[in-house]
């Protein structure tokens, strides 16, 4: 067998003398749009927050590469991140956002410039890039997030519920453009929400959370048509 790029092996971990998630195995291949589906206080947040080194687990492993990533800070794990919402920085421009992570990392004046236009033109924003994150709706600041979240060109994107606070046609929009994105950067995407049909348009594999374990990985139509349990079937069947 390959070698998974991304894996978790058996993953607990403890707050306290609380078990948020236990036994969460998984392995993830390059290039694959995978999501992490369930209803709040699952883990989803808190396995996400372990691969991205926000959260280091009380057992098991994360590998990259075949390489351990525990110990390994989170802007040394070569991943972009989008949050639900307010993540950017207020007093930077657009095109100041996208290039901080850059400026962080010391890339050359004319390399920074050339990929900020190129991340801009990506999430067709070019008109926008001189303005403040207070004068962009919330569709268009994520779409800023989404931008500098890729513009270190990082091997894996995770996105923590990055549509959750828009409302239904902007949510619709931004899928269509993550699924664009998605093909057309190639990178790995682990996406998390709580909504089972966003779940279903944009993922290649869905992993189903419950009560802080793994319920069922497969596509959307393997959930869909042979849920492995009632839960999965309760849940994914359930469309609202
Ligand atoms: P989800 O993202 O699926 O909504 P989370 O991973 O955020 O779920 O949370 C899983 C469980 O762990 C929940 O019961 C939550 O209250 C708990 N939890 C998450 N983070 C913390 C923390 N920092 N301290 C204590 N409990 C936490
Ligand atoms: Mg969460």
């Amino acid at each position: 067998m390959t070698q998974a790029f991304l894996e978790l092996r058996n993953i607990r971990k403890n707050f306290d003398s609380f078990t948020a998630i236990d036994g969460v195995s998984l392995q993830i291949p390059r290039g694959e749009f995978v999501t992490f589906l369930g209803p709040s206080g699952s883990g989803k947040s808190t396995t996400l927050y372990v691969v991205a080194g926000f959260i280091e687990p009380s057992a098991g492993e994360v590998l990259l590469n075949g390489r351990s990533l525990l110990g390994v800070p989170p802007n040394h794990r070569d991943i972009g991140m989008v949050f639900q919402r307010y993540t950017l920085f207020p007093h930077l421009t657009v095109a100041e956002n996208i290039a901080f992570p850059l400026r962080v990392r010391r890339r050359p004046k004319a390399e920074i410039a050339a990929k900020v236009d190129e991340m801009l033109r990506l999430v067709h924003l070019s008109a926008m890039r001189d303005r403040k994150p207070a004068q962009l709706s919330g569709g268009q600041q994520q779409r800023v997030a989404l931008a500098r979240a890729l513009a270190y060109d990082p091997q894996i994107l995770l996105m923590d519920e990055p549509l959750s606070a828009l409302d239904k046609k902007l949510r619709e929009d931004l899928q269509s453009e993550i699924k664009r994105i998605h093909a057309e950067t190639g990178v790995t995407v682990i996406y998390v929400t709580h909504d089972q049909e966003e779940a279903l348009r944009l993922s290649d594999r869905i992993v189903l959370f419950n009560h802080g374990g793994i319920e069922q990985i497969g596509t959307g139509e393997d959930l869909y048509q042979r849920p492995a349990s009632a839960f999965a079937a309760g849940f994914i069947g359930n469309s609202n």
